[in-house]
């Protein structure tokens, strides 16, 4: 049951980093992904390199997730191109960091517009189309500081997207629960993505917090979601709704 033979997906932000990881994770088990980015080119050559040798289809589709319209029309293509979806993973995420009393107004709304909004207007979009056939499964991705602040980054706009994106998906679990779609959470910790390396090469010193903080000794590994991912999109969760399930070596702990 933890396979997704013929099934369709949607990965948002799977041009590179953990959603790229995700969906080569979910082309793995069968799959027919789209690889759904705001960058356009990259989404592109991500989907080339995915569906090389296999056996599903992996087509690139542009996305805007803070435009309603743009979504509408990724949902239209994904559903023409390889069919009905019946997994979302709402990846796309931005992080700006800036003191608290110094982030201005514009900062603040790009997050929460791509960190909230473009998973609200995803889940509800895609959601209607799960409704009516009365079957999906969605995950969203959180992370360890939508439950902890970790106390040397100043990112409060971030750390407040992501505890909404838990509550978002214990809502949604709750008013689609009886109706065949299941909403589920992963909060990642820090996993070495490019991302996160170029943090680390300007604040080496930050290295030396998070593995203090982290009881494992290391940061995660991209590929350590994979099976998790592949789990709450697939039956092998079946009576699972409204979970944020925290991966982070013990951080939060
Ligand atoms: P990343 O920056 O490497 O990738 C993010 C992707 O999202 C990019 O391809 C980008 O083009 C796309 N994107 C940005 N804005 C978009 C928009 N408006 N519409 C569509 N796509 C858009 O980030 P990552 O490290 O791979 O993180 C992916 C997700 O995981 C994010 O939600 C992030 O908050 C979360 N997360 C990451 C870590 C980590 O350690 N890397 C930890 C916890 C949570």
């Amino acid at each position: 049951s933890f396979s997704l033979d013929g099934e369709t997906a949607v990965v948002t932000g799977a041009a590179q980093g953990l959603g790229r990881q995700m969906a080569s994770a979910l082309v793995d088990v069968g799959a027919d992904v789209a690889i759904a980015d705001v960058n356009a080119e990259k989404a592109e050559r991500t989907a080339t390199a995915l569906g090389e040798g296999a056996e599903s289809e992996v087509v690139a589709v542009d996305v805007d997730v803070t435009d309603e319209a743009s979504v509408t029309s990724m949902v239209e293509t994904v559903t023409d191109r390889l069919g009905p979806i019946d997994v979302l993973v709402n990846n796309a995420g931005i992080v700006e960091n800036a003191p608290a009393e110094e982030t201005d107004i514009e900062s603040w709304r790009r997050v929460v517009a791509v960190n909230l909004d473009g998973v609200f207007l995803c889940a509800k979009q895609v959601g209607q189309q799960m409704l009516e056939r009365g079957e999906g499964r969605i995950v969203n991705i959180s992370s360890m500081s939508g439950f902890d602040v970790n106390v040397p980054q100043k990112q409060a706009s971030y750390n407040t997207t992501k505890a909404g994106v838990r509550m978002l998906t214990q809502s949604l679990a709750v008013e689609w629960g009886d109706r065949g779609v299941r909403v589920n959470a992963i909060a990642p910790g820090y996993m070495r993505t490019d991302l996160v390396d170029e943090v680390l090469e300007e604040n080496p010193e930050m290295a030396e917090e998070w593995l203090e903080n982290t009881p494992m000794g290391r940061l995660g590994r991209p590929e350590e979601l994979e099976e998790l991912v592949v789990y709450l999109a697939s039956d092998a969760s079946s009576y699972m709704t409204g979970s944020t399930v925290v991966i982070d070596g013990g951080y939060t702990s």
